[in-house]
């Protein structure tokens, strides 16, 4: 018998993992080159050259009882070094090994730093939209999820219900920019504007409060905009950055956390934090893939076709009649459903073989998600698609 807890889990289990199995069974009956499938933000851009090179450079020339060993719970200490250099040269800050800790991507980071914080019961607040698995990595911990209801004007964060909504209770609030899924980056003057309320609260209930900066998508970011470093704007701040999307590596599951000198209990901190890593059962973000990304810290995928993708589904879009913020980061689109349920209105759009994720899945009831992580040939074959669907609500 499992346990209540996953009773519920697993009969709730992903939508979006739900839609991608539903593409598959509808390109089993339409062909694939008929089925549209927007479900899933699984990387379409391949990885960078460097990466395979530095692979083969590790395998070939590196010591295979080093590359295949135990190691501190950290990581290596060389690959900690040459990510925090790496992080110092393009934000000009002074991190060192020691503020780094390498996870299993930033799912695997997320986990542990939040494992690191949270007493059942303690508050975790997070803006709509956001990833939804942020709901189960704080209840892994017997933590409360606080929801910061959206801002549908442009999607920044709602700091007058925020300021609210933060407690004696409150120990952690993440954010994520570019954000998944309206592909909106918060600007400094929000980054700003949240580190002063959140130091204002500290001071008010005399407690720490700690930021954690969700940025698997940093480095997707168009048109020159800058995605502020948030360590820079609030002392309390935790980085937890994955090389999931910027080098199309998802599935070697490869990430890290940065924890600032500045953070309060700094050294507790990261003992506790190298601990959690090892009794969640990680015990250290996997080898191969860290010794290979140390090698390549400053590539990144091809930014451009993505950007192509964004330009051409949503340039279509907005002509077509939908409402939707353009997005300045990630690769994700978040449309205004056609009619108020979006769950019916993503069922309606799946009558056409468009698979789209409902924005409840994201606490944002009356959206829609777009993936445009997909082929360009995928979007183009598509828009006839999306426009009969726009037609069929009499755009
Ligand atoms: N956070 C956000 C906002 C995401 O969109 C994702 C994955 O899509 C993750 C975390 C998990 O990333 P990773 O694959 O690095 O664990």
């Amino acid at each position: 018998m499992i346990s209540d807890k996953m009773s519920g889990l697993a009969k709730n289990s992903s939508v979006i993992r739900a839609m991608f199995e539903e593409g598959k069974r509808l390109a089993g009956i339409y062909g694939a080159e008929n089925v549209y499938d927007f479900s899933l933000g699984n990387p379409s851009v391949e990885p960078p050259i460097q990466i395979k090179e530095a692979l083969l450079q590790v395998i070939n020339e590196e010591s295979p009882t080093l590359v295949h060993g135990y190691m501190n719970n950290s990581g290596y200490e060389d690959v900690r070094e040459q990510i925090a250099a790496s992080i110092n040269r393009n934000f000009s800050t002074s991190f060192h090994s020691d503020n780094i800790v390498m996870t299993v991507g930033a799912a695997g980071g997320l986990n542990v730093i939040l494992k690191t914080f949270l007493n059942p019961g303690d508050e975790v607040v997070v803006f709509a939209p956001f990833f939804g698995e942020y709901r189960n990595y704080v209840s892994n911990f017997d933590g409360q999820l606080v929801v910061v209801s959206p801002n549908t004007i442009d999607f920044q964060p709602n700091l007058v219900e925020f300021e609210k909504k933060i407690t004696q209770k409150t120990k952690a609030v993440i954010v994520n920019t570019p954000n998944n899924p309206t592909g909106v980056v918060y600007s400094e003057k929000t980054i700003q504007d949240l580190a002063d309320i959140l130091n204002k609260k500290q001071k008010e209930f005399g407690s720490s409060i700690y930021l954690i900066s969700d940025e698997p998508y940093r480095e997707l970011a168009y048109d020159g905009v800058e995605v502020p470093y948030l360590t820079k704007y609030y002392d309390n701040t935790i980085v937890g950055y994955s090389f999931s999307k910027s080098l199309s590596l998802p599935g070697e599951r490869i990430g890290y956390l940065v924890i600032p000198n500045e953070v309060d209990d700094f050294e507790e901190v990261i003992q506790a934090a190298n601990v959690a890593n090892r009794i969640l059962g990680y015990v250290n973000a996997p080898s191969l893939i860290q010794r290979a990304v140390a090698k390549c810290v400053d590539a990144k995928v091809e930014v451009e076709i993505y950007n192509r993708n964004r330009e051409l589904l949503y340039n279509n879009l907005v002509t077509y009649g939908y409402q939707c913020v353009k997005p300045q980061g990630a690769f994700y689109l978040f449309i205004k459903a056609l009619e108020e349920d979006d769950k019916a209105f993503a069922n309606k759009a799946k009558e056409h073989n468009l698979l789209i994720v409902p924005g409840s899945a994201f606490g944002c009831p009356g959206y829609c998600r777009i993936a445009y992580c997909v082929d360009y040939n995928m979007i183009e074959r598509s828009l006839p698609k999306f426009e009969k669907l726009a037609k069929e609500y009499g755009l």
